[in-house]
């Protein structure tokens, strides 16, 4: 086989992978009313307070379509922040993005619903996503194929990936929501070892967001950069 056709078929065999992390949606999302906030950003109800609060950490996203939905099932995970696939060669300023949240929290055996998590943990989870938006914004098309790529295979880039979003977060103001959300999943005797354990290595922990605090008030320019 010619080697570019070669190349072709890898990036087309690649692309559903992607959907792995950042998955299909959801064939039924779950049914609820959407508030229209901002003209562009469509919001379930029911988490129409907490996506408010953690919107307005970002006035850098006014003009960006976000559609915050329900899904059954994501894999290890709450919530999930993706670029909107079926846009995303439109250029940076043309695409949407999607915030998945889990109908119900399962991790391992034990389950979650909405209701046990306290509002200031999900406004810090969804200023957590908020923060990956921030980080896809700035990539090209092919750039976010190759951070879905390098996301899938390998772990170290998972870290990279995760602690850019908090560090987004941080540096937005949203650090005693994005504490609260750490200390929620880290403090929580429901969630199992294995998942906390998933978070401890590959999140910031609550002593690093402080580092980070500490940071951003002595040299709030040069955060970002590193
Ligand atoms: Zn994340």
């Amino acid at each position: 086989m010619h080697r570019s056709l070669k190349k072709m078929f890898a990036i087309l065999f690649l692309l559903p992978l992607l959907g792995g992390h950042w998955s299909c949606a959801a064939k039924k999302d779950m049914e609820e009313k959407k508030i229209v906030y901002q003209g562009n950003k469509f919001i379930p109800e029911s988490l129409l307070h907490e996506a408010k609060v953690a919107l307005s950490y970002y006035p850098e996203l006014k003009d960006v379509e976000i559609d915050f939905k329900y899904k059954k099932d994501i894999k290890k995970s709450f919530m999930q922040a993706q670029p909107n696939k079926s846009n995303l060669f439109k250029g940076k300023n043309d695409r949407t993005y999607n915030i998945f949240i889990s109908s119900r929290f399962l991790i391992e055996k034990e389950e979650f619903t909405m209701s046990d998590v306290p509002s200031e943990v999900l406004i810090g989870w969804l200023g957590h996503e908020l923060g990956h938006v921030m980080d896809y914004r700035d990539k090209s098309a092919m750039g976010l194929i190759i951070f879905g790529f390098r996301y899938i295979t390998s772990e170290n880039y998972i870290k990279r990936a995760e602690r850019a979003a908090d560090t987004y977060a941080v540096n937005a103001g949203m650090s005693e929501y994005i504490l609260a959300t750490k200390n929620f999943i880290l403090n929580n005797s429901h969630l199992s070892d294995t998942y906390k354990e998933r978070i401890a290595r590959l999140y910031l922990s609550p002593e690093e967001i402080l580092v980070l605090v500490n940071k951003l008030e002595e040299e709030p320019e040069e955060l970002l950069k590193e």
